[in-house]
């Protein structure tokens, strides 16, 4: 069952791997909450966090009087699991450090298989490809973002269920003897990755005009980026 290590809400201690969970939770019962909308998993506990947890209580728990936070091993944390996927708190966590099958899983159901036939192609070129990034949140896109390894707040990479399942249309692909030095043999792998990467039909941030992105794939054209933000609840 979902576990959380500290309190959650108003006056809670608010670890953000928490916060998530929680997040993640109380969108998996939003049906429940009704007119409440999806609730941004964004880490942070904030008046909408809040309301939807004193939501709950009040419909679901039976509280009369709610006090807006999860406890571990409370009430409120074992209703709102008891209506939860368990597949949903496996996707917690630092996502590059998943194993490379488990980033497989957190792409969308199309996408992957044109990612593993990319992976397969660069292989038999004699390359040695490791999956960087499948999925991440948006929290750790906010971070990316900050640094200015990314040039969006959102990104396909983040594109889940409403739900908060993983459901990526995007992949980082490096060389793993390589990474992103700078050297001639990097440059043979982006190129390899652009060629394999149109042959399966994704597009290829090489080919970005203002911020070469070379390790990276998608599904989609970049117009099609607010809809999937849209369609993720986010
Ligand atoms: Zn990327």
């Amino acid at each position: 069952m979902s576990t959380i290590k500290g309190s959650v809400g108003k006056g809670g201690q608010n670890n953000p791997l928490d916060v998530e969970i929680i997040q993640k939770l109380l969108n998996r019962n939003i049906g429940l909450l009704s007119p409440l909308r999806l609730l941004k998993v964004d880490r942070r506990v904030g008046p909408q966090t809040i309301n939807a947890i004193e939501v709950f209580q009040r419909r679901v728990v039976g509280m009369q009087r709610p006090d807006g936070r999860v406890d571990p091993n409370g009430k409120t944390i074992r209703k709102l699991a008891a209506q939860a996927q368990p597949a949903l708190e496996q996707w917690t966590g630092d996502s590059r450090k998943w194993s490379e099958e488990k980033k497989l899983q957190s792409l969308n159901a199309q996408f992957r298989p044109k990612v593993s036939t990319l992976l397969n192609a660069l292989r038999l070129r004699g390359f040695q490809p490791k999956l960087f990034y499948g999925w991440r949140s948006v929290a750790v896109q906010q971070e990316l973002y900050k640094k200015g390894r990314s040039k969006v707040r959102f990104s396909f990479h983040n594109a889940q269920a409403p739900s908060g399942v993983p459901n990526a249309y995007a992949a980082d692909i490096i060389d793993k003897r390589y990474a992103w030095s700078e050297s001639e043999e990097t440059q043979k792998f982006w190129k390899a990755l652009g060629e394999e990467a149109k042959k399966a039909g994704l597009y290829w941030g090489g080919d970005w005009v203002n911020f070469k992105d070379w390790a990276h794939v998608q599904f989609y054209p970049n117009s099609a980026l607010q809809r999937v933000k849209q369609e993720s609840g986010l």
